[in-house]
């Protein structure tokens, strides 16, 4: 009977690496002006490169998996892992010093039901975090929970993970239960959809879908990673980024829109208000037109500054 069925529907999304400091950032650098204390001090965050610890796997391995109540951790439940990767794996102090960062940064209002938070590495410099969502249908009730994965391969403090943070909140403010309609599946989706989602008319998704993808950029993209060969999909992407360099604020960027919008919105929270001269600026301003998100924005900034001490 449909009405007691209960239907699960998972999701990954990942985040890539920030190792290579992109065009907008370096036109920034080279613009300096004297600045108030704490947007010099987001800016040096954002500018910060993950400096990898050149830990090298076979595959992507989980450390250690911390259970969630709140603010609070418990745990870590260790797994087994090759000898190479024990030195993350005990470095207990790191990961919880990454916890605290994060609910200290993002509000608890603002956050999804996260129950695990995880440690993992494939290798230096891959992916450096990811989202688990799992959404349940229950009669009338949907309901939804998250696990945080973090690469502890790619953290050398907390300055180099600020973006991957603020990246993988983005995942959880656009992927949320309030804006997937988890009851249509992609193919009968009339709005943005990707392989195992269907995003609800008015979503951030579907609204930054709408304004930078559907008419210029899609159907090259959908092209390319509709193909089986996925190395041909990572090389083609290449191609496809570096000929449309002025409308992703970077590489990785391009790899799908729910990439491009969580990328956007790091640049959107951690840079000054751009000017808007390219799309990729465009992208930014995207979000200073959403009330609700420009206050968010300011929230998390003071979080960020008062974490580091540094008035605003
Ligand atoms: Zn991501």
């Amino acid at each position: 009977m449909l009405g007691l069925a209960m239907v699960s529907i998972s999701v990954v999304v990942g985040s890539g690496s920030v190792l290579l400091m992109n065009k907008l950032d370096r036109v920034a650098l080279s613009t300096s002006t004297p600045k108030p204390t704490c947007e010099r001090l987001l800016e040096n965050i954002h500018k910060t490169p993950s400096a990898s610890k050149n830990i090298r796997v076979d595959k992507k391995y989980i450390l250690d998996v911390y259970h969630v109540k709140g603010d609070q951790i418990s745990g870590p439940q260790k797994k087994t892992v090759p000898v190479n990767l024990r030195e993350l794996q005990n470095d207990l102090e790191s990961q919880k010093l990454i916890w605290d960062y994060f609910v200290s940064i993002i509000p608890s209002e603002k956050r999804v039901p996260l129950t695990e938070y995880r440690i993992f590495t494939d290798g230096s410099g891959n992916k450096t975090g990811y989202n688990h969502i799992s959404f349940t249908l229950n009669g009338e009730d949907v309901s939804e929970t998250w696990a945080l994965e973090i690469d502890l391969a790619d953290y050398q403090d907390l300055k180099s993970v600020s973006d991957v943070l603020v990246h993988e909140f983005a995942h959880m403010l656009t992927l949320n239960v309030h804006q997937i309609d988890v009851r249509t599946s992609p193919t009968d989706c009339q709005f943005y959809a990707d392989d195992s989602q269907c995003s609800s008319k008015d979503s951030y998704l579907n609204r930054f879908f709408i304004r930078f993808w559907k008419w210029n950029l899609y159907d090259e993209w959908k092209t390319i990673t509709s193909q089986a060969d996925k190395s041909a999909v990572e090389r083609e992407l290449t191609s496809f980024y570096q000929s449309h360099p002025q409308d992703f604020v970077r590489e990785y960027a391009a790899t799908a829109p729910r990439e491009d919008i969580a990328d956007s919105w790091t640049y959107f929270v951690m840079t000054p208000k751009p000017a808007g001269n390219t799309v990729a600026e465009e992208k930014i301003l995207f979000f200073y037109e959403i009330p609700e998100l420009v206050d968010l924005r300011s929230q998390i900034r003071s979080r960020i500054c008062k974490y580091y001490n540094m008035p605003e």
